[in-house]
């Protein structure tokens, strides 16, 4: 990728040039997304790829814009890390985009604490506000920010726009925000955040120009991937999310516990010997789906099972699923639709006939049919509360977010 420091003449604006480009990196734990857009305005995607895996058997793979496998690599040992997975993906985008510059890149930043409630241009002084925030997300802020890092230094004058995942639920009531822990320990940052926000706002975005009645209405957004979320939304706003201080908070995921009882952490260090690094690994890599089925964290293989401790796991995430949209209808003072996203939420039809099964009381019914297809609208047409299914995009999030910076 050759890059541009965009010009202020409006004349010249790189914006408005079909040949420049905006990159979109969205570093996960073990995971690096990336995707290339076209920068004038809405303009298409290019190509689309991630490298997962990465410290074990990484594997990087890249599609172009009709979906048509054109990159993929596998490496046999774990000696690719994150740095080295972001050097491999700069180097095939520079192959791929050939002479076309990149204009700006946007990365999805987990955190921006209570300071930053809107994506912003990356200097040394955010960088620095973004690097103190590293305790508040150990497992992924210091992945979001080394690309940013990294790509600073080769090329300073390139904008980079850090977006962020938490920054959707800033406009929740302070009760909302805020732990039953002493007044010194919530003014330290000991408060709920709330993550997934991307993808939330994404899903907001897509309704108001498609449905903007329902963008208006009291909605509960059910993000169910390996990470799984719900968030109450009240005209495109967020008022309650089950994600807290950290993303291990709220549902059962793949790997991840979701709400535990304080006093079990009690019990792990003091009956168990357990440090803080052995309850990390218990909490957010071994149960979840994982943890219960003894199987694996995919839901496509626990589906396919049939072993009993599958079931159970696969009962115990709708479960939870369940009584949590319960617990956001009553903070949102009702629910008028039901939108399902992320590879759970769009694909598993079992799961949302289960969910919407458990929320029948709630007036929610949904359409034999329609659910199978699970596009749009899946519910019934005398059904109280509508459900859909709407396919999310962080990435295409973070690339609008960075061409309006730009703009700005
Ligand atoms: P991430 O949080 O890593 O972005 P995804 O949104 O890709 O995760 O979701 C991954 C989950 O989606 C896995 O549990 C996977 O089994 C599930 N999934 C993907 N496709 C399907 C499908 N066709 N049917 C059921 N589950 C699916």
């Amino acid at each position: 990728m050759s890059t541009a420091a965009p010009t202020s003449s409006p004349d010249t604006s790189p914006l408005m040039s079909t040949q420049g480009c905006i990159a979109v990196l969205n570093a996960g734990s073990s995971s690096i997304k990336f995707a290339l857009y076209e920068a004038g305005t809405d303009g298409p995607l290019l190509f689309r790829g991630q490298v997962e895996q990465i410290g074990l058997l990484p594997h990087l793979k890249v599609a172009n814009a009709a979906g048509e496998i054109v990159a993929e690599r596998n490496w046999t040992t774990g000696s690719l890390d994150h740095r080295g997975a972001t050097a491999e993906i700069l180097k095939l985008g520079r192959e791929l985009l050939g002479a076309r510059p990149v204009l700006a890149f946007g990365h999805r930043v987990v955190h921006g604490g209570t300071e930053f409630a809107a994506p912003v241009k990356v200097d040394a002084q955010v960088m620095a506000a973004l690097s103190r925030l590293v305790p508040l997300a150990p497992l992924h802020q210091p992945h979001n920010l080394a690309p940013i890092a990294a790509i600073a230094e080769a090329a300073p004058h390139l904008p980079q726009i850090a977006c962020f995942d938490a920054a959707f639920h800033r406009t929740q009531p302070v009760l909302a925000q805020e732990f039953a822990l002493p007044r010194d320990l919530t003014a330290a940052g000991v408060r709920r955040y709330g993550f997934h926000g991307l993808s939330y706002d994404f899903i907001v975005t897509r309704l108001r120009e498609t449905a903007p009645m329902l963008a208006r209405a009291r909605l509960i957004i059910a993000h169910l991937g390996n990470g799984a979320s719900l968030c109450a939304v009240r005209d495109g706003r967020s008022l309650a999310s089950t994600m807290g201080f950290t993303a291990v908070d709220g549902l059962m995921m793949g790997t991840r516990s979701g709400a535990l009882d304080p006093g079990v952490l009690l019990y792990l260090m003091q009956e168990r010997g357990l440090d803080a690094a052995a309850i990390e690994d218990l909490l957010y890599r071994k149960s979840g789906l994982l943890g219960v089925s003894g199987i694996s964290s995919d839901m496509r293989t626990l589906r396919k099972s049939t072993a009993p401790e599958a079931a159970e796991a696969v009962a115990l995430f709708v479960y939870r699923i369940v009584r949590e949209i319960g617990s956001l209808a009553a903070a949102m003072g009702g629910v008028d639709g039901i939108v399902f996203t992320a590879g759970i939420g769009e694909n598993d039809a079992a799961t949302r006939a289960d969910i919407a099964a458990g929320c029948g009381w709630l007036g929610v019914l949904l359409d034999e049919d329609r659910n199978r297809d699970g596009n749009g609208r899946i519910s019934a047409d005398n059904s109280r509360v509508s459900a859909w299914v709407v396919p999310t995009d962080e990435e295409q999030m973070i690339a609008r977010y960075t061409r309006a910076a730009l703009a700005s």
